[in-house]
């Protein structure tokens, strides 16, 4: 095992670029476990921390909150095991909420990739009480967008209820992972998107997406909505689609300001909500369901070295499904 440097992508103060570089070897702490990253999601919220949307981050900081990788040191997992990182780093286990099942919502909780040093990086060290343990068969890149956008998505898809006819806004990393975890359960998909977004409608309709569309449009009275793009607009939008007593679930940890809209959007048992976090429990249900009905999740792969390039292209709407920073480093040449 080396024991040197480790390469990484550090953010040192928000609004800058992401400084590729060395830190120091992360310290193993007892009930922690060493893992070599493999591949490490993008995600949104990694562009709202880069971009000094999200208060107080550690600085500097490695980003990074979908992170797949093997252990390769500590007790809690053999060794080799494949494991998940996801956002969820560290919670109190004392508060009122830790006490009844909504760890997520802790006051105290610690996060990958804000808090915590997250995986864009060679190597990261976790809480193994945090970490997931991954079905075989997927590759590292194509489970990365599971730690989050699968995790988030299946939340809200839980929080949602039993809507058989589902929107969802904003069609990218957890929507397509959403769209078939939905439609396994029986469920009709309807998938809005910007205008004109052709990429994004295909890939809904390829994933078994009902309808595909630009937000705004009708197709049918809805009986609940995610919505996953960060514009505030969407959620009068969303409330003026869904039926009575449909629920509107706000999945984004950012979203612009929402004007205000008429009672009558509301009215009639409507239910607005958000989703916050995940707790572990959902990330033991989200794998189960994906143990029984594999999902497919379309990757856009980056070297770790052009994670700021994926951010841009994140920024502009201009990944099909999720990106993901290749992490591992390539097998040294034979000598
Ligand atoms: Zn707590
Ligand atoms: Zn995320």
């Amino acid at each position: 095992m080396s024991t040197g440097p480790v390469r990484a992508m550090v953010l040192e103060a928000p609004g800058t670029e992401l400084q590729e570089g060395e830190i120091r070897r992360p310290e193993l702490r007892p009930g922690q476990v060493r893992i070599r990253v493999g591949a490490c999601g993008v995600c949104r919220t990694d562009l709202h921390i880069r971009d000094g949307e999200l208060p107080d981050p550690k600085l500097p900081l490695v980003l990074g909150h979908q992170v797949v990788g093997n252990v390769i040191e500590g007790n809690d997992f053999a060794d080799g095991a494949r494991v998940g990182i996801p956002w969820l780093g560290w919670t109190c286990g004392e508060c009122r909420y830790c006490r009844t099942g909504r760890e997520n919502l802790c006051d105290r909780a610690r996060f990958t990739g804000y808090t915590l040093d997250g995986g864009y990086a060679e190597e990261v060290v976790a809480d193994a009480r945090y970490c997931l343990p991954l079905p075989d068969g997927p590759s590292d890149e194509e489970l990365a967008p599971l730690l989050c956008a699968g995790l988030i998505g299946y939340r809200a898809l839980r929080a949602s209820g039993d809507a058989k006819r589902l929107g969802l806004y904003g069609f990218g990393a957890s929507a397509h992972i959403v769209a078939q975890l939905a439609g396994h359960e029986g469920r009709r998909v309807f998938a809005f998107t910007r205008p004109g977004d052709e990429t994004a409608q295909a890939l809904a309709r390829e994933l078994g997406a009902a309808w595909a569309g630009a937000a705004g449009e009708r197709p049918e009275e809805l009986d609940g909505a995610i919505i996953f793009a960060p514009a505030g607009e969407l959620v009068p939008e969303a409330l003026a689609a869904v039926g009575k007593g449909g629920t509107v679930v706000c999945a984004g940890i950012h979203m612009t300001a929402i004007p205000s809209f008429p009672y009558e959007l509301l009215w009639g048992e409507r239910v607005l909500r958000s989703v916050a976090n995940l707790t572990r429990s959902d990330g033991h249900g989200l794998f189960r369901a994906v143990r029984e009905h594999p999902v497919r999740t379309s990757v856009e792969v980056f070297p770790l070295a052009e994670a700021e390039l994926a951010l841009d292209r994140l920024r502009a709407g201009a990944i099909r499904g999720a990106a993901v920073l290749l992490v591992a480093a390539q097998p040294p040449p034979a000598t």
